[in-house]
């Protein structure tokens, strides 16, 4: 049986693509059978691992809708399964809205490869829509990235609040697995202080932080995670360490 993890926070910036291709290359770099699908209109992480959306014959979309998983998977270049995305997921919403099931679709879709792989990692659009309820409906654990900037915000205890509805009404098994600080600037002590006090004000394990990093930043147009690119970068050996917290028991 497969663990499904969604990386998923609705504000935008916050890593969520970044952090769904490292720590799927990490798993698969510990020899388990990966599957990424990339849940987001905008298709970053697909053009991030190198794969055209425009030249796909299948996508997110289709499986969603009851194309078979294997119909739409591309290899990637770091050997991990990708289901990509195509522009088509934005009018997921509007054509899904009448299926009383609608919240449920990918659940089903990848049921039926539970026994194909090992880890499958959702990332997740930014916002709060059916894609990302079908998300939290059909993953196993929750990781919540986040940078210092949004402590202000309502945006995760919002998020929070939705994985507990889903929880209530879809989904009684999904756990928060932890919150992610990425991008953080260990250099200053607001940024260290923010990372020490984030536990406490959310009560969930906190694990990384993830330091900012030009190395990150320059993967994307590589076409390769940065574990490819700059795997002894302190932000690749933070990843590999969350991915490692994740696998403990597995
Ligand atoms: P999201 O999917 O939440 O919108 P992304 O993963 O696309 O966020 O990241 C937003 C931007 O921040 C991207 O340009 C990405 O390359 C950059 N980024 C992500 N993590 C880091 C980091 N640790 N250091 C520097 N830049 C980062
Ligand atoms: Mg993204």
């Amino acid at each position: 049986m497969s663990r499904v993890l969604a990386i998923a926070n609705q504000k935008g910036g916050v890593a969520k693509t970044t952090t769904a291709a490292a720590l799927a290359t990490a798993f698969h770099d510990r020899g388990r059978r990966v599957l990424l699908v990339d849940l987001d209109s905008q298709a970053c992480l697909t053009f991030a691992l190198g794969v055209d959306a425009d030249a796909v014959d299948a996508s997110s979309h289709d499986v969603v809708l009851g194309r078979a998983v294997a119909d739409a998977v591309v290899v990637t270049a770091e050997g991990v399964d990708l289901v990509p995305a195509t522009l088509e997921l934005a009018g997921l919403d509007a054509a899904v809205v009448d299926r009383a099931d609608r919240d449920l679709l990918l659940r089903t879709a990848l049921a039926a490869v539970a026994d194909d792989y090992d880890d499958v990692v959702l990332d997740c659009s930014p916002s709060l829509g059916v894609l990302t309820l079908n998300a939290l409906a059909a993953a196993d654990e929750v990781l919540v990235p986040l940078t210092a900037e949004m402590l202000g915000h309502r945006a995760v205890g919002q998020l929070l609040d939705t994985v507990e509805d889903v929880r209530e009404q879809l989904n009684p098994a999904l756990t928060v697995v932890g919150l992610l600080p990425t991008m953080v600037d260990l250099r200053t002590s607001h940024a260290r202080q923010v990372v020490a006090d984030l536990g406490e004000r959310y009560g969930l394990p906190v694990l990384g932080p993830v330091p900012r990093s030009v190395r990150v930043a320059e993967a994307p147009a590589r076409g390769r995670s940065v574990l490819a690119t700059a795997g002894r970068s302190a932000a690749a050996q933070a990843y590999r360490d969350v991915a490692d917290t994740l696998l403990t028991g597995r």
